[in-house]
């Protein structure tokens, strides 16, 4: 890992998990042998345990505007070993009343898509940027996302899936920090602190934009993904 980029996101992940586990305070001195062993990174907190005590921490959240009018708090939804990741921006109204993310027509879309790759639903984990729906399914405003989004980076955290796959533009500016829109990042390969991620377009678009061109990209995009999958396992 000689690029310098590689090596910081590999170390804000480091710290990142440290910070989850409880380590509050680092020291940058030379280990001394005479000491017992420092934890090892394979020591990580069991992912389903980690994934409860985050859904915990968040409780009856009030901490950003969306509170006002969602009905529930949609947290995420799969297996929390799961090699593949999806993250859509927000819930709908069918998400808001039920209580778990993609379960209406984008919902049904994404159930396709996972299972032209080969898998099922209840094998990868699904989530989004901001976990209460924004009204009028609006896109999430920055505050919301700068509120919300530090609860999604922990759970991917906990996860640390093989690859994530960003649906639509929100999803894609969150986890790759970019200004960037979907039709010139899609397709291409970025990461988020050292996990591969697949930016592609959201289901809903796909629904509203049915082209024989954007179901091939995206089924190009999702088999890029399910290969760097076969490739780590
Ligand atoms: N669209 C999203 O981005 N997320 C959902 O959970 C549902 C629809």
């Amino acid at each position: 890992m000689s690029d310098p980029t590689d090596v910081r996101r590999a170390l804000a992940s480091w710290v990142g998990y440290l910070g989850d586990i409880g380590v509050r305070e680092l020291s940058l001195r030379e280990p001394d042998p005479r000491e017992p062993e420092r934890p090892n990174p394979s020591d990580r907190p069991d992912p389903a345990a980690a994934l409860h005590a985050i859904r915990e921490e968040i409780g009856d959240c009030k901490r950003c505007k969306l509170c006002e009018a969602r009905t529930n708090i949609v947290f995420g939804v799969g297996d929390p070993n799961a090699k593949l990741m999806f993250v859509g921006e927000g819930p709908g109204a069918d998400e808001d009343a039920r209580g778990e993310p993609f379960v209406g027509r984008a919902g049904q879309k994404l159930n396709e898509m996972i299972r032209a790759i080969g898998l099922e639903r209840k094998d990868v984990y699904i989530a989004n940027v901001v976990k209460c729906r924004p009204p009028g399914n609006r896109d999430p405003e920055p505050d919301e996302v700068k509120t919300c989004s530090p609860f999604l980076f922990r759970q991917i955290e906990s996860i640390r899936p093989a690859v994530i796959v960003a649906l639509g533009s929100p999803a894609t500016k969150t986890l790759l920090e970019t200004k960037a829109g979907i039709t010139s990042l899609r397709g291409r390969w970025g990461a988020f602190r050292g996990i591969p991620v697949m930016p592609t377009f959201h289901p809903a678009y796909l629904l509203r934009s049915y082209t024989a061109e954007n179901r091939r990209a995206v089924f190009e995009d999702l088999k890029a993904a399910r290969a760097r999958i076969d490739e780590v396992s």
